[in-house]
């Protein structure tokens, strides 16, 4: 739960080590620009007074739905559609901060649309992080295809990730950068709820569901 929007704008250790990489497939429609992971959204909200309003802030849990856009207005991601809400604890930067920022304030039922650049979200696209590497140094059965995620480990255990961006002949090309990075986003959001974190919620940094109040 300690993921945040840096963990895979960090660069590698050793950009051009080999590491043992693995496809995952259908990953523009599954990419998790919020870096929060875990959310375990069950029974996490039980009805409130209705003359307690709440509003977001500090230490509060948050319930939100959301769809996310690109420059394009395509949706990137939604939660929207019967999925689940995002759970986060607000103001430890669980999620991007330009989103964080806009739910400042906000309550709940409340809907708002906001508009992230780059600096506020995954950062700006940088080249050094695109590289070639050799066709041979990727798993000989894996059926490359531009698009294509490869998620592995460098040599000293950190994750990382890398987006084919090219393929020509032997040479395959490597974008480390996040998949949002250099983009501008566009998030449509209804605050779905909002409740005081506990006190052990507040101590950790992140939302405890059923199931984790041990730890
Ligand atoms: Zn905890």
């Amino acid at each position: 739960m300690t993921s945040h929007v840096a963990d895979l704008a960090d660069p590698p250790a050793s950009p051009r080590a080999r590491f043992p990489l693995r496809p995952e497939l259908g990953f523009a429609k599954k990419v998790r620009p919020l870096g929060t992971p875990g959310f375990a959204a069950v029974k996490l909200f039980a009805p409130m007074a209705a003359n307690t309003q709440q509003v977001v802030g500090p230490n509060k849990v948050v319930a939100v739905y959301f769809t996310l856009k690109n420059d394009a207005g395509e949706v990137v991601e939604t939660n929207r559609r019967g999925g689940k809400p995002l759970i986060y604890l607000h103001g430890v930067k669980a999620i991007l901060p330009g989103l964080e920022q806009a739910l400042e304030g906000k309550k709940k039922d409340e809907q708002f649309s906001v508009t992230i650049p780059p600096a506020l979200a995954w950062g700006d696209h940088r080249p050094e992080h695109v590289e070639k590497v050799l066709r041979s140094t990727l798993p000989a059965d894996m059926n490359l295809q531009v698009g294509m995620l490869l998620r592995g480990t460098d040599p000293n255990g950190r994750p990382v990730a890398a987006t084919i961006v090219k393929i020509e002949g032997e040479e395959v090309t490597l974008d480390r950068n996040h998949p949002l990075a250099g983009k501008t986003l566009h998030y449509d959001v209804i605050v779905a709820g909002i409740r005081d974190a506990t006190r052990e919620e507040a101590m950790h940094g992140h939302v405890h569901g059923p199931g984790d109040a041990h730890h």
